[in-house]
């Protein structure tokens, strides 16, 4: 059983009362509040300015058998701009916002260029819970709003707190692997106006088989309560969940930039450094990408197609692929392509982005 995130915030929070939380000459602000929703949905109303470039609302119940998604987003002249039933029985797929699968609700926007950009005005976007039978249902909500103050659209920077689970540091040569994909991940981006700026850290309390974000981690739910607000929050472990083929998971697509269980992205060391542990440079640059690759998720960034082929991302020149061959030819080189190309002697290199693909990477509300 873990406490309410939002409520360990601020002693001074009151039910239905509303209040900033961070200073507001910040990149990004944060309000938060708790209400109940008895009919199962709310309105949460956004105010944003021509300074704000995106917007980011989440909501998180305890409420028991209660699931959370965002239904409609209606834009400042009283438009419906996008409905969950745009993606309920769609091929294509824009994240997990709209989808009653989890206890919260991560949504940010805009997310495509077409979007874009934000409109200035007051913005509705309706959060509700259903029950497994996805019929309304009661439930008490902790929400928030955070918004982006966005001078420069194509161009963000990204700060990541990368926290080294116990023991991982005392591996020989997995630090130096780490800093050397680090600098890996900051090449691959830099083309595409995405700057990294990371501050190492180690919780000795983590244990190196990750928890998978999500699933009811009190450990990433502590973590994230330390985090600066401002950080999107990876953990180095030695596995995450004990799987030998998993070489990361990220919190959510998109995930939050408040605290919840979430709100991380787990990364496995042993995975990237393969049988030997040890690292070699193909290694490093394979890690590197893979970085890149689950923090693309947390921006909001789906897989261009499915493993499968029957089902691609919402992005317009991102294409179409219906079987492994075409996928593998057209969208292999891409950094959200679903697996790794590889043979017995190495990886092919995946690091690219469209330029679709860029813009819902820094519309992303934590890309400041
Ligand atoms: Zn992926």
């Amino acid at each position: 059983m873990h406490l309410r995130p939002l409520l360990l915030l601020s002693p001074a929070l009151l039910l239905g009362c509303r209040r900033a939380k961070t200073d507001p000459t910040g990149a990004l602000d944060l309000e938060v509040w708790t209400e109940s929703a008895p009919d199962g949905w709310t309105e949460v109303k956004v105010d944003v300015t021509e300074q704000h470039g995106a917007f980011m609302v989440s909501a998180q119940t305890e409420t028991q058998g209660a699931y959370l998604s965002v239904e409609e987003v209606w834009d400042p002249s009283g438009n419906l701009v996008m409905s969950w039933e745009d993606w309920d029985s769609s091929d294509e797929w824009i994240g997990e916002p709209f989808f009653a699968w989890y206890k919260d609700v991560f949504f940010n926007w805009p997310i495509r260029e077409e979007d874009g950009p934000l409109e200035p005005g007051s913005w509705s976007v309706i959060v509700s819970a259903v029950n497994d039978a996805w019929v309304y249902k009661s439930a008490d909500l902790d929400l928030s709003v955070q918004r982006k103050r966005d001078t420069e659209p194509a161009a963000g920077t990204v700060h990541v707190w990368l926290v080294y689970a116990k023991g991982v540091t005392r591996e020989s040569g997995v630090q130096d692997a780490v800093e050397a994909a680090v600098d890996q991940w900051r090449t691959i981006w830099a083309p595409y106006g995405l700057d990294l700026e990371v501050e190492y850290g180690d919780m000795p309390g983590l244990d190196p088989a990750l928890p998978v974000p999500g699933e009811d981690s009190d450990e990433l739910l502590k973590l994230s309560r330390r985090g600066n607000g401002e950080q999107i929050i990876v953990v180095i472990g030695e596995t995450v969940d004990g799987d030998k083929w998993t070489y990361g998971m990220a919190g959510g697509i998109p995930g939050p930039m408040v605290p919840s269980d979430r709100s991380a992205i787990a990364i496995s060391w042993l995975v990237h450094a393969g049988k030997d542990a040890s690292f070699d440079d193909d290694e490093i640059r394979v890690f590197g990408g893979s970085l890149a690759h689950e923090v693309g998720h947390y921006m909001g960034l789906c897989h261009p197609v499915e493993d499968g082929y029957a089902s691609w991302d919402a992005l317009a020149d991102t294409p179409a692929c219906s079987d492994q061959s075409s996928c593998e030819e057209q969208l292999g080189p891409n950094l959200m392509f679903p697996y790794s190309i590889c043979d017995w002697e190495t990886c092919s290199v995946q690091e690219a982005l469209t330029d679709d693909q860029v813009v819902v990477s820094q519309q992303y509300s934590g890309t400041l």
